[in-house]
């Protein structure tokens, strides 16, 4: 890590004097954040109750990233999938702290797998010892790999092994071929076998984790949808003085003499003290590329993502009693088939029942390149195979959403992959979900991350008026 000059402190500049420029309110330091997903918020949050200068810089229309929403009978419905575990505690310490704790909803959730033409519930231990398509001695060793998973304490050991090695050495060969390496090739494809134990590990711990007394799963939610908290986010980073300006990307960075001093957008450089950059590894690389080191830009390219299409149905009857059906059909082209409202009830939505199928896929693949009608098309006769009685008359609407940079590949020695916080550029600083580790992305750990960092750069602009060296955490 290079020490370079700290930041000049303080004046917030408005180089092009553009609309969005910061409020000049005397010698506070500003900071920009770019990306108002749960990290950007989280730490912008962190910021202002600082008392340093905010401005946050989103892309999309509105807040909330990839736990954004659109509306479904005028109630907001995320455009992918989401829940919470009932261990997620930084999103539980985040909903105390403003005061909409009431919210958050726990709720069992039923399992399933869809393994040869049949469902199979998969909710509890019992359902374990009834998964017929596995001799009864392997339903012992696939109940007893979950206790041993879920009691491993130090992941160091796994960072070495890819998930395939450690969950045969687990559970069997014969267990890994019907339970999960169908699972693992149907999230992660062409990268399945190269997937980190730790990865899986994460998954069993935090899923099974998620349980009441009896062993149950339960899951919780946030009434008026994962957006209506960011929303709130939002609303307070607002109220202590922080900007947040929808539709302004950003599209570069001004850097003088190893230092970042603005952020440029469509309408004009936003001057800056000090960035925080919220965005997938590639999209970051793109914007420091002409400022660093060839080196450093290879580092943050050498993390692969996969990018994720769900098909979102509203259908006028259920589809199935299955709040998460995983899919371990390899002719199947989801790895779930999600129904929200066997979780959240379909009375939220006017009675429309949400069925989500997702597929995780590399951006270069035909199915994410298709047109939304393409996708439609191309779904819909695997629905009816998975469910015979489900007729083309019950869709009464249909959405197809598409997100580039959604899950990173979390590879073996993972941890020497991850860029740090610190750039090679002073005052620029990195908190992206692919930095999460050893757990996987999730707003939990973007709540965590966010409010970490910001704390922390908060803090010391605060005392100092200057951006952190880069040495310095
Ligand atoms: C299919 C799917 C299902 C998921 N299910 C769950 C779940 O059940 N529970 C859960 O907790 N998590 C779930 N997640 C993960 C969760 O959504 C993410 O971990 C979390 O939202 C990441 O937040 P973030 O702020 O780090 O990143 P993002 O949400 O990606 O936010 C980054 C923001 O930066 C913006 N941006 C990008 N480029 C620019 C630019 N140039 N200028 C300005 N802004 C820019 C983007 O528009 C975006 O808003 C799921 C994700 C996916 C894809």
């Amino acid at each position: 890590m290079t020490s370079s000059p700290p930041i000049r402190a303080g004046v917030a500049r408005d180089d092009a004097g553009a609309a969005g420029a910061a409020p000049d309110d005397g010698a506070r330091p500003h900071v920009v954040v770019i990306g108002a997903g749960f990290t950007g918020l989280s730490a912008a949050w962190e910021l202002v109750r600082r008392g340093v200068r905010v401005t946050v810089l989103e892309a999309d229309p509105e807040v909330g990233g990839l736990a954004g929403t659109f509306e479904v009978q005028g109630e907001r419905l995320e455009k992918f999938y989401h829940h919470w575990f009932t261990n997620d505690a930084h999103v539980g310490d985040l909903v105390k702290e403003l005061g909409v704790e009431d919210r958050v909803v726990y709720r069992p959730t039923r399992t399933g797998m869809y393994f040869a033409n049949s469902v199979f519930r998969m909710s509890s231990p019992a359902d374990v010892l009834k998964f017929t398509p596995l001799p009864f001695i392997d339903r012992l060793r696939l109940g007893l790999l979950a206790l041993r998973a879920r009691a491993v304490k130090d992941w160091k050991p796994l960072e070495a092994i890819t998930a395939e090695e450690w969950l045969v050495r687990l559970g069997g060969r014969n267990v890994y071929r019907v339970v999960w390496e169908p699972l693992l090739q149907g999230k992660f494809g062409p990268f399945a076998s190269s997937i980190s134990a730790v990865w899986f590990w994460n998954k069993l711990k935090l899923r099974g984790g998620s349980r009441d007394r009896t062993g149950a799963e339960m899951l919780a939610y946030y009434r008026g949808g994962f957006a209506a908290l960011a929303d709130r986010l939002a609303e307070e980073v607002v109220r202590l003085g922080g900007r947040i300006e929808t539709l302004r990307p950003a599209l570069g960075l001004d850097v003088r003499d190893g230092v970042v001093t603005g952020v440029r957008t469509s309408s004009g450089t936003i001057a800056a003290d000090a960035v925080l950059a919220t965005t997938s590894l590639p999209i970051f690389a793109d914007m420091v590329e002409a400022h660093v080191e060839p080196r450093y830009v290879e580092q943050l390219r050498a993390i692969d993502y996969l990018a994720n299409v769900c098909l979102v149905l509203e259908l006028d009857r259920s589809l199935s009693s299955t709040y998460w059906l995983n899919v371990n059909d390899p002719g199947f082209p989801f790895v779930g088939v999600i129904e929200h409202t066997n979780f959240e009830p379909a009375s939220t939505y006017g009675g429309r029942h949400i069925v989500y199928l997702s597929k995780y896929l590399p951006e270069s693949a035909e199915l994410f390149r298709m047109t939304d009608d393409e996708v439609v098309a191309y779904c819909l006769p695997y629905l009816e195979r998975m469910f015979p009685a489900f007729d083309r008359s019950w869709i009464l609407g249909a959405h197809v959403w598409k997100a580039r940079f959604s899950q990173p590949i979390v590879t073996r020695h993972y941890s020497e992959m991850i860029p740090s916080v610190e750039t090679p550029i002073q005052g620029l600083y990195l908190n992206t979900m692919a930095q999460v580790y050893p757990e996987d992305r999730g707003t939990n750990y973007a709540i965590r991350e966010g409010r970490k960092v910001g704390a922390w750069l908060g803090g010391v602009l605060a005392s100092t008026g200057a951006a952190p060296r880069s040495d310095s955490r």
